[in-house]
Parts: structure tokens; sequence; C-alpha cells
């Protein structure tokens, strides 16, 4: 079968690259190729804008029920399309296909929640101070999106931006991870066959480095909606910073799970195992810490070592595969590179630790799945974001220093603790600094009916994800109508008595 061509789509036709140019998209698992794309520039990008502002009054002013049924169209056949959807994800980028129908459930309940948004969005009518005043706020729609994505949800993170920004009635430009234009390319496909009018969503494929400023300093975009790495999301809110332009930025993580000495010990691994190995580490809110009490330290340790050397790596399609590739050979040595910090800084590696050399896997970006103990909260493998398959072990004596060791990195997304003390899980969740707290439960598993986000360095205080999203993807305006037919002052000392 011919490798698949993957093109953009601007203003309602799918077109290459100006330049012709094309990148390959490979199997992490095989290190193959499934498919060639456009590879972008300015020019194309520029070309992506101007559709998108041409089309944003129009989408505007379509109303907004009417908007909600495309997207619970496309939510239809999302759902009719989930396990080849799935299938794509998992050659795509690795993970699992039991994850993967997992991450395109995540974009159905997202895509039919907005739709729903279509007969909602929700304004405020409050009484007014003057008699014969009337006081509202409605959202309003920012006009173009631009919408920069990671793979690592290549369908759900997209639906996060594009669903709410659609059904408020803004423009989108979807500039995807370079790893992941398929699963970009279907979703796309889905909102046109769903009766999306042209222009109103138009995909750009390539490379974030060449198209992000392009496209974050274009003076058509009002939004720039980014989920990445914490370094992009700097350099993109200075660019757009100076342009005084709407940024929202949802960022990396180093989220922990606390063991207390009096949790649920199987509980406990079980979300451990979970939360740090599943999408092999790669999702921002993967539990790359665990700061266990260190009264059940030992035990812990030698059941996690345990489990973790059981799991089985391979490709994501066979149903026996536990723990998937990571997403490509440069993260693969990131993350090896990782065992040799840990070693220098004084951690060691209890279980993992290698990249596997033989047979299948020699041949995919793979790394095995790594406990590392004798870790100091200080330490940089407790420290940075190694986005793979590794948990660093910590040890605490009580719930305050176990707070003080959550709250010690620059990240605040996600945390979670295992207790069976209620006083102890209602402090942990006032006093832990991320954007989601779990009691008795992994990092993961955010539902989407909930803001998603994170605190200090994660983000920059926007949430993705239920009703937060709309203060996202549109602005309040306040509305004030007068029908006393007079000049009357608001804040002023001489208002009238009633009546
Ligand atoms: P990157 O920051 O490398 O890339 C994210 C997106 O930004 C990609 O589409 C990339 O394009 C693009 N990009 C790269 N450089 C620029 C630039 N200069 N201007 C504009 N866009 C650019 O992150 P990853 O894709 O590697 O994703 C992993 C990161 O995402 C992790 O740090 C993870 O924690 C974080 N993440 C955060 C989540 C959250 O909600 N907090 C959720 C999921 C992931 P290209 O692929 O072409 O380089």
């Amino acid at each position: 079968m011919a490798t698949p061509h993957l093109q953009n789509y601007i203003d309602g036709r799918w077109t290459d690259a100006a330049s012709g140019e094309a990148f390959e998209d490979l199997d992490p698992a095989t290190g193959e190729v499934i498919a060639t794309a456009a590879k972008s520039a300015k020019g194309d990008v520029d070309r992506a804008v101007d559709a998108a502002r041409r089309a944003a009054n129009a989408w505007r002013l379509h109303p907004a029920p009417k908007r909600g049924e495309i997207l619970y169209r496309a939510g239809e056949i999302m759902l009719r399309r989930k396990d080849d959807l799935a299938r794509d994800m998992t050659r795509e980028m690795g993970k699992v296909l039991a994850e993967a129908r997992g991450d395109v459930q995540e974009g159905i309940d997202m895509t039919y929640y907005m739709a729903g948004e279509g007969r909602r969005q929700f304004g405020d009518v409050v009484p007014a101070e003057l008699p014969n005043k009337w006081a509202m706020a409605m959202r309003a729609p920012l006009g173009v999106v631009a919408a920069i994505t990671p793979w690592n949800f290549p369908l759900a993170i997209p639906t996060w931006k594009i669903m709410p920004a659609l059904v408020l009635g803004n423009a989108v430009v979807f500039k995807p991870a370079s790893y992941t234009p398929l699963l970009a390319v279907r979703l796309v496909e889905i909102l046109e066959e769903a009766g999306l009018p042209k222009g109103v969503l138009n995909l750009v494929l390539g490379p974030g480095g060449e198209l992000g400023d392009a496209l974050v300093t274009h003076p058509g975009v009002d939004l720039v909606s980014f989920t990445g790495s914490s370094e992009v999301g700097a350099h993109i809110s200075e660019v757009a910073g100076r342009q005084l332009k709407r940024v929202a930025c949802e960022l990396g993580g180093k989220n922990a799970i606390v063991v207390m000495d009096d949790a649920d010990l199987d509980l406990s691994i079980e979300g451990i195992v979970w939360s740090a190995f599943g999408t092999s580490g790669q999702r921002c809110t993967a539990a790359s810490r665990v700061i266990t009490h260190r009264s059940r330290a030992d035990e812990l340790v030698e059941r996690l070592v345990g489990r973790t050397k059981k799991l089985r790596m391979g490709h994501g399609l066979e149903p026996t595969t536990d723990l998937g590739p990571v997403v490509s050979s440069d993260a693969q040595q990131k993350v090896h590179g990782y065992m040799s910090i840990a070693e220098q800084d004084g951690a060691s590696v209890a279980a993992g630790g290698r990249i596997p050399t033989n047979g299948a896997l020699a041949k995919g970006f793979f790394h095995e799945p790594t406990v590392l103990v004798d870790v100091k909260p200080n330490m940089r493998v407790a420290q940075e974001e190694i986005f793979g398959p590794v948990t660093a072990v910590i040890e605490v004596t009580d719930i305050d220093e176990a707070i003080r060791v959550v709250n010690s990195t620059r990240y605040g997304l996600s945390c979670s603790i295992y207790t069976k003390n209620i006083d102890n899980a209602f402090v942990f969740m006032r006093d832990a600094e991320t954007g989601l707290v779990y009691v008795n439960a992994g990092t993961i598993g955010a539902e989407i009916q909930l803001p998603f986000g994170g605190m200090k360095a994660t983000g920059n205080g926007h949430r993705e994800a239920g009703r937060a999203a709309l203060d996202t993807y549109a602005e309040w305006k306040s509305l004030y109508v007068d029908f006393s037919g007079k000049l009357q002052r608001a804040q002023m000392d001489d208002v009238s008595s009633p009546g």
C-alpha cells in the first residue's frame, strides 16, 4: 500500500505546502514511515490565518445552537470511527491501544460537552443600581484562535481547544505536533464532514520552530492557545506578550503521588504503576515522583520494583503490551540521559534503566520502565520533567514534609495522596499547589467537565475543559441598557430614592 500523504486544510481545501516540501511521520515502535506530511512555512500560515479571518465574522453571527449541532455531528462521527482513530494513534505515537481508545473517548466527551454549550454559554443578568436600567454580561468570541498542540494526546488535546473555540464563535488555525499529523488530519476531516463552513477551521502542518513565530506573531491571530513544553510556552508568551496578544498556556508537570503510613499499599501501587508508566510516562500528569512515608518505604519499593519488572514492552497494537515506546529517538535519549544524571546526584536505579537492544524492541524507541530510589527532593530527577517511564521515590516523615516536597518544584499540575486519614486528606487538598488533586487515586484521569490546568510554571492561569474553558476562548462583554429616558449617573451620591 502506498504511504499516505497528509495535506494542509486551508479555506476548505486540502492543499500541499507552497514549497511542495514534506516530512515523514514515523511509527515509534518500529521506526517505519507511516505517512508523509506537508512541511509548511510562513506563507502557508499567512494563507491559513487570512482564511480564518475572512470566515470569522459569518461564523460569529451563525447562531450558537447551530454551531453546537455541527459539533454534535462531529462527536457522532468520532464515536463511529473510534477504533480506526485509536489504531492510527497507536501507530503514530505509540501509546497502547486501550489508552488510545481512552484518548479518542476524551475527544468525543469534549465534543459532546461543547456541543451542549451551543445552547448554554450562560451569561449574567444582575440588578442595576439605578432605576429603569438593565445590566447583563455575555460572552463574545475573540476572533481567530491559534491552537498549538503536543503529540501525547493527539486527539483529545486538539478537541479541548478547537471545540470550545468553535462553539463560542471563533475561527481556528490548528498547528499540531509534527509527530502526530495523521490524527490532526483525521480530526479536521471529521469536522469538515460534520458541516463546518470553509475557512472556520484551518490546519497547517510542519515544524513548530519555523511555523510557530509566524503564527504566534501574526496580527490576524487574537489568542494563542498552546499546550506543550515550558520552554516553548515561555517563548510564545514572550513574543505574543509584546503584541499584548492573549496567550493560554498548559505546560509541563512534575507530579507526585504521596503514600502515607496508613495507605492501602495494594491500591497505592496500582495507582503508581498506572500513573507513572501509562502512555510510557508521557502524560503531562504522569507521576514522576512517589513520596512515601518512611515507615512504608521498604515494602513499597520492593513491591513497586517487582511490579515494574513484570511490565511488558512492545507494539501498542499487541494485546499483551503494557508499555509502548516513547515518541522518538530524541525522547529515548533524553529519558536515558536521566539515568546517569540520577546516579551522578547520588540516586540509584532499582528497576529498569536501560534501552532494550534485542529483537523487535531494538527497532523502536523503547525505554525500560524505571524506578529510581535514594532520591532527594532537590535532585534534578526530582525537579525536572523527564517525560518518560521513570519515577523517583522520595522518603518523608510526616504529612507536612510530604506537602512541602510535593510543592517543592516549579510545576503545579497534578498530585495525589493515598491515606485513610480524612484530616490529612483535607489538609492535602487545601495545601497542595496543583491544579488537580486526587485522593486515593493516581495523578492521571481528569474528567472533561471540570477545569484542567496547572498552577505556578505549569501555566499562566487559564484552564482548559469544563465551564472554565469558556473563559479562555471568549471575552466578557458587559451590557447596560438605560430605559429611564434621562441621564442617570452611576456611582454618584445623588441617586433619587426609590418610588
Ligand atoms: P513542545 O513544546 O515541543 O511542542 C508543542 C507544540 O508546540 C508542537 O506542536 C510543536 O511543534 C510546537 N512548537 C515548537 N516550537 C514552537 C515555537 N517556537 N512556537 C510555536 N510552537 C512551537 O512539546 P511536546 O510536543 O514535546 O509535548 C510535551 C510537553 O507538553 C511536555 O512538557 C508536557 O508536559 C506538555 N503537556 C502539557 C499538558 C498540560 O495540559 N499541562 C498536556 C500535555 C502535554 P513541533 O511538534 O513541530 O515541534
